[in-house]
């Protein structure tokens, strides 16, 4: 089997590692695009989807390789949807995980509607103005706590509560949490996808 080289539009080093090992089997390398130079790409849209399609265009066009990007974030039914795109800065610069807790927890103080869900999407192109990019999505519905509760997972975790397990996202362990999460759903689905499209 030829082994077929794409580009990943992320550095982080975690999520390189579990995207890596699940492109390996078919046949995929992926490389980081910090091993390209890539510059940041802009990210102006309020959806996901198009700043996700955005950097994996802008990846590939720098690389001429296929591109995967992803993007994730968590999104409030009682907040239309926020912090949406703007998950990891909800609370500004520099980004900082107990202060976008902070800010939520007081945003929905007195509030009885608690749902929200993560969503993460990935996209992969062929070339950057791939007409058919190959697009991959997840959900994962919970409520948001007023206190924290577990020591793992990173971000909101430890204020998203998953009724049917009575557990936060932080209170699970690693592998359960890649079982149902929003991204484990996206990367489930990319994979189908991609072997589908050959
Ligand atoms: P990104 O897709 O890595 O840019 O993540 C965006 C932001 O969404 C993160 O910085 C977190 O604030 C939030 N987020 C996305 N996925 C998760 C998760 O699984 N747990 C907690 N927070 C998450």
């Amino acid at each position: 089997m030829s082994v077929k080289k794409i580009v990943i539009a992320s550095n982080n080093p975690g999520k390189l590692r579990e995207i890596g090992r699940i492109l390996e089997p078919l046949g995929i390398e992926a490389e980081p695009q910090g091993n390209f130079g890539v510059p940041d790409c802009p990210e102006p849209h309020v959806t996901f989807v198009e700043n996700c399609l955005a950097k994996a265009r802008h990846a590939s066009a720098h690389t001429g390789l296929p591109a995967l990007a992803d993007d994730s974030g968590i999104c409030v039914a009682a907040l239309n949807g926020a912090p949406g795109v703007y998950s990891a800065r909800y609370a500004g610069e520099p980004k900082s995980d107990e202060r976008n807790n902070q800010k939520l927890v007081e945003a929905l103080r007195g509030e009885a509607d608690r749902r929200a869900h993560y969503y993460c999407i990935m996209v992969y192109v062929r070339y950057p103005d791939d007409p058919t990019p190959i697009i991959a999505e997840g959900a994962w519905h919970g409520e948001i706590l007023d206190e924290p509760r577990g020591a793992g997972g990173f971000g909101y975790d430890p204020y998203f509560l998953v009724p049917s397990l009575g557990k936060t996202g932080a209170e699970l362990p690693q592998d359960e949490k890649n079982a149902i999460s929003h991204r484990g759903q996206a990367l489930k689905r990319l994979v189908e996808r991609l072997k589908e499209a050959g």
